[in-house]
């Protein structure tokens, strides 16, 4: 069944990535699991499986997803006999534990060696969350317990877990670190409960220093999956060890979770991920096209492509990654420099799932609400400070979220002349870098509006 799914999908590939890479990178994959977001291809070499991971993984998830799978990661693996060993297995416990029953692959799920906090790029939208999470990464005295991220699809909570457990093994080698996601952590258990191995399992998972269970929603509703989460949750926290959780949404929100439950994961620190502004996804994409342009050093990026994909695509990181891919994918086809109307072309799909169209109107509309003045002195003749510095935000805005050309914009602030609203335009981004009220208030709105 699933390499049905895939064998369709594939040839989606063919396009995109040319015959020769086809046939030696593509083809040969098998795809062997997809289940819990993560597709799992066999490779025939661990080189294979970086190589391929590297240059045409995002790829790969895109066209999966495109297809209406729903995969957060792609990852290779070498089957079982020909596997080499690997010096540092990501799995500490074997060393310490008996596993009966569990099998001799532990708790622990691998960790992707790409998300660390030196590719993490911080932005207001996730700087607390980063700050959190690098405190606890630095491994000393627990100080809040647990630690639970949450945020929408695509923002980061994964990649913060892995460059958690990375930098405390970089610390402390011999600290015994398990990242799982939620599902993983209901399937070992299922499993101990069919082989009759609980009191392992408990062994297990009571023995680590620092547990990370991600996507923890997924527990809700199922009742001794999470019973058992926390007993190990009360278990571990009266040890002193460090627990990281994440989740889509606040405690609170998680519907079918026991109520004694939320509230021991409210009892540490909660913290969340924003959408990312565009500041942020500008930052994201200058990183990304750096590492890309190592991959394809002929390749150039025209002035303002990463503006205007930083512009047009919405919040979600994983999208954002996907669309700069495909660009360099397509410009290293073509063999030319990524202009404009390149991106514009092959971007435009993506471009239109995340335009919500926001109209001129909404956002004059948004912005006398949130100053509190009427919608006619917003657009009215009127000079006072009190009119004007909203019109300007508003002009900005428009700017910004809209595809309307300044004459067009001109045209619904009374009529005014475009020069005016160019004006405006610069005055905000001055204004935005001096006054962190302004900066705040745009990215208020900005998010009511996209929201
Ligand atoms: P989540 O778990 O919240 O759904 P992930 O952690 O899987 O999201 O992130 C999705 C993708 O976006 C990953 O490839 C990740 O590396 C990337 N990403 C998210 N936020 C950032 C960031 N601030 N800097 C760099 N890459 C990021
Ligand atoms: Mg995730």
């Amino acid at each position: 069944m699933t390499n049905e799914i895939w064998g369709e999908v594939r040839k989606g590939l063919l396009s995109a990535v040319g015959e020769n890479n086809y046939a030696k990178w593509i083809e040969p994959l098998e795809l062997k699991s997809l289940e819990g977001g993560v597709a799992t291809f066999l490779v025939p070499t661990s080189f294979t499986g970086n190589w391929v991971s590297r240059n045409f993984g995002d790829l790969i998830q895109k066209v999966l997803t495109n297809a209406g799978q729903l995969v957060a990661r792609v990852e290779f693996a070498v089957p079982k006999e020909q596997k080499a060993p690997k010096p540092s297995a990501p799995d500490i416990l074997t060393k310490k534990v008996v596993t009966p029953g569990l099998g001799e692959d532990l708790p622990g799920a691998p960790l992707d060696s790409r998300f660390t906090f030196d590719s993490f790029v911080v932005g207001k939208p996730n700087e607390l969350a980063h700050a959190a999470a690098r405190r606890v990464a630095e491994g000393g005295p627990v100080t809040f317990n647990p630690l639970f991220l949450y945020g929408g699809v695509g923002l980061g909570k994964t990649h913060l877990m892995h460059a958690i457990a990375w930098e405390l093994k970089k610390r402390q080698s011999d600290l015994r670190v398990v990242y799982l996601s939620a599902e993983q952590f209901m399937y070992r258990f299922v499993q101990a409960l069919r082989d009759k191995d609980m009191i392992a399992f408990k062994q297990l998972f009571r023995s680590v220093d620092v547990l990370m269970v991600d996507d923890v929603q997924f527990i809700a509703g199922k009742d001794a999956t999470q019973e058992e989460f926390f007993h190990t949750f009360n278990a571990l926290v009266d040890q002193n060890k460090q627990i990281i959780v994440s989740s889509d949404r606040a405690p609170s929100e998680i519907d079918g979770i026991e109520d004694r439950i939320v509230s021991r994961l409210q009892s540490g620190l909660v913290v969340d991920l924003h959408p990312t502004n565009y500041e942020l996804r500008l930052g994201i994409l200058q990183q990304k096209a750096d590492q890309f342009s190592d991959q394809f050093p002929n390749l150039e990026i025209q002035d303002g492509v990463l503006e205007f994909v930083a512009h047009r695509i919405s919040t979600n990181v994983r999208v954002l990654e996907g669309a700069l891919m495909r660009l360099f994918a397509f410009g290293s086809l073509v063999g030319r420099e990524i202009t404009m109307d390149l991106a514009q072309d092959c971007l435009a799909d993506v471009i239109r799932a995340s335009d919500r169209k926001i109209t001129v109107e909404e956002i004059q509309r948004k912005v006398s609400d949130h100053y509190n003045i009427r919608l006619s002195d917003l657009i009215g003749p009127k000079r006072v400070r009190t009119f004007a510095r909203p019109r300007q935000v508003a002009m900005y805005l428009c700017k910004q979220l809209t595809s309307r050309s300044l004459p067009e914009i001109a045209k619904r602030f009374g009529g005014r002349d475009h020069t005016t609203i160019m004006h405006g335009v610069r005055k905000i981004e001055e204004l935005m870098q001096q006054d962190s009220q302004i900066a705040d208030d745009l990215e208020m709105l900005r998010r009511a509006l996209e929201a």
